[in-house]
C-alpha cells in the first residue's frame, strides 16, 4: 500500500504585495492559454468597485503592504480602473497587468499626471505572446498584435516604459532568436529601450485544454523545498481580492482551496503547494513579479 506524504505548506511570511483581480474573469480577448480562461462572456469573477478597492488599500496601511498589483481579464474594462489607479498612487506603487488593446487618450492623460503628483511608481505590464502578428495572432487572436503594439506606443509617448510579457510557446532551442526579434520589433516602434519578460505558461483553464493540463507527478514535495528560497513564490508574501473575497495568489483564484477568508487578516494562513501549478512556480519562481528573473531580459 503506498502512502501519499501531504502537500509542503508555505506560510505567509509578509505581506508585502496586495493584488487586485480588478476586472474579474471579463476580458475583450480570449486567449487560448489563458490560465483563468477570461473572456468577454465569462463573469465567474466580477469587477472590483472603487469602494471595494479602497476598503482593501485602507485595511493594507497597518498590515504593511509595500505595493499593489491589478489584474483581470483586462482591467481597463473596470469603468472605474484610472480613478482605482490615481487613488492607490497615494498608498503605494501600483501595476496594472494589461493586453494593451483598449488605451484611451484620455485615460493616459490622467495616469501620466497622477504618476507625476505621487511619489510613487505606476507600471505597466503589456501582454504580447510573439514579435509578430504571425507569431502572436494565433494565440491571442487576429489582430491583437497590432492593436497590443500600438497600445505599447502609445505608453511610451506618454513617458510609461512597460514591461512587455511574452508567454513562453515556442520549443527553448528558439528562446535566443525569439528575445532578440522581440527587442528589434519594440525598437523599430520607438521602445528604444524596451523592458522583456518572458514568462513559462500555466497549464490552467483554457492552457489546460489546449496542452492537456499537468501530470499527477507534476507536484511540489516536501523535499523539493528544502534549501529552496520560499520567497521566489509570490504566496510566500502576496494575496490577491477578487469580489468574493481574499485568496492566496492569482493563480488559483479558481480553485475553492484558495479563497482563504473574507478579509485581508482572514487570509494569512500557510497555504498547502498542492497543485500543478504550484510546481510551475517552483520551477521557474517570479513569475508574477516585475523583478527579472533568468528569463527576463531588458537592454
Ligand atoms: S490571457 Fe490576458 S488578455 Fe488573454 S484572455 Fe486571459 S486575461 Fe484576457
Ligand atoms: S500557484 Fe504558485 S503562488 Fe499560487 S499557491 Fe501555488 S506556488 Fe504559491
Amino acid at each position: 500500500m503506498s502512502i501519499e506524504s501531504s502537500p509542503p505548506t508555505v506560510p505567509l511570511s509578509h505581506l508585502d504585495h496586495l493584488w487586485f483581480q480588478v476586472a474579474g474573469t471579463l476580458c475583450n480577448l480570449t486567449c487560448h492559454h489563458c490560465f483563468i480562461s477570461c473572456s468577454p462572456k465569462n463573469d465567474r469573477f466580477g469587477f472590483l468597485s472603487l469602494a471595494t478597492v479602497q476598503q482593501r488599500l485602507d485595511e493594507s496601511v497597518p498590515l504593511g503592504v509595500k505595493e499593489y498589483y491589478f489584474t483581470g481579464g483586462e482591467p481597463f474594462l473596470n469603468p472605474e480602473m484610472v480613478e482605482i489607479l490615481c487613488t492607490t498612487l497615494n498608498y503605494g506603487p501600483a501595476t496594472v497587468l494589461t493586453n494593451g488593446t483598449v488605451f484611451k487618450q484620455d485615460w493616459l492623460e490622467r495616469l501620466q499626471a497622477a504618476e507625476a503628483n505621487s511619489r510613487y511608481s505606476l507600471e505597466f505590464r503589456v501582454s504580447i505572446d510573439g514579435f509578430s502578428a504571425e507569431t502572436n495572432d494565433p494565440i491571442r487572436g487576429e489582430g491583437t498584435f497590432d492593436r497590443a503594439m500600438r497600445g505599447v506606443e502609445q505608453l511610451v509617448r506618454f513617458g510609461f516604459l512597460p514591461i512587455i510579457t511574452a508567454a513562453r510557446t515556442w520549443p527553448d532551442e528558439q528562446e535566443s532568436e525569439v528575445v532578440e526579434r522581440f527587442l528589434r520589433v519594440l525598437q523599430q516602434r520607438g521602445y528604444t529601450r524596451p523592458r522583456l519578460k518572458i514568462l513559462p505558461t500555466l497549464k490552467l483553464g483554457a492552457e489546460e485544454e489546449r496542452t492537456e493540463g499537468y501530470r499527477a507527478s507534476e507536484r511540489v514535495t516536501q523535499d523539493m523545498l528544502e534549501q529552496f528560497d520560499h520567497s521566489q513564490l509570490v504566496c510566500d508574501h502576496s494575496r490577491i481580492v477578487t469580489d468574493q473575497g481574499v485568496h492566496v495568489c492569482p493563480i488559483l483564484i479558481e480553485m475553492p482551496d484558495a479563497r482563504l477568508g473574507d478579509s485581508l487578516s482572514q487570509a494569512t494562513a500557510a497555504f498547502p503547494l498542492a497543485h500543478g501549478a504550484c510546481f510551475t512556480c517552483y520551477q521557474y519562481g517570479a513569475i508574477c513579479s516585475n523583478a527579472s528573473s533568468s528569463a527576463t531580459r531588458s537592454n
